[in-house]
């Protein structure tokens, strides 16, 4: 079972294969990983002690980065995601974390999570996707519907007061126009994020 895995300079962390969207783009849609990092369904979900033991079977002075991303949204298994995040905090308070997720932890934990991330989590790149509501739905078919978008929005507004640094993502030409891209970015900007444009080819988030 794969738990964590390396892509380039970075230690990628595998908590879960569940999601609550059905994004129309998903890697997990044609394949069972990324990369070289074999097969990342996972049998079972990993416990927090196997989570920890397998972090810490990597050298950190050969990466720069742990990114918590899955095959699934890693938010899902948030209370994990947070205490093996802090665990290596303690180990090494300069190694820089990451979590890659759809940003609708709040409506999948059932209350407000962005202050939980403070001290814990460097960066936040959330999947924006769209500047529009409705294209949104119908690209990511989240399970929780019209109220997807809105609650991802006011996730990102708030984690911008306690994550150093919050990124908005999206797919460039020709899934997102120039024309969209600048609207996301006026968007991100509005909430004190920022916008990466994602390559076409990697439509993973
Ligand atoms: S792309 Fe991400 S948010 Fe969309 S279905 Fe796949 S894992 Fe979930």
């Amino acid at each position: 079972m794969t738990i964590t895995y390396q892509i380039k300079s970075a230690v990628y962390v595998n908590l879960t294969n569940r999601c609550p969207c059905a994004c129309t783009f998903c890697l997990r849609n044609n394949g069972d990983g990324v990369g070289g990092s074999g097969s990342l369904w996972l049998e079972r979900e990993p416990t927090l002690e196997e989570v920890k033991a397998s972090l810490d079977s990597w050298d950190y002075a050969r990466f720069r980065e742990v990114v918590f991303c899955g095959y699934g949204e890693p938010t899902e298994r948030l209370d994990v995601l947070l205490a093996a995040a802090e665990h290596l905090k303690r180990r090494d308070p300069e190694l820089r974390i990451r979590v890659n997720t759809n940003g609708l932890c709040d409506l999948i934990n059932g209350r407000s999570t962005a202050p939980l991330f403070k001290g814990k989590v460097d960066c936040l790149s959330i999947s924006l996707n769209s500047d529009d509501a409705t294209q949104y739905e119908s690209m990511c078919r989240p399970k929780f519907g019209a109220a997807a978008y809105p609650a991802l929005l006011k996730f990102a507004g708030e984690a911008v007061a306690f994550v150093p640094e919050v990124v908005l993502t999206v797919v460039g030409e020709p899934v997102t126009s120039l024309e969209g891209q600048a609207r996301c970015r006026a968007i991100a900007e509005r909430l004190g994020a920022r916008l990466r444009v994602r390559q076409y080819e990697v439509v993973s988030r």
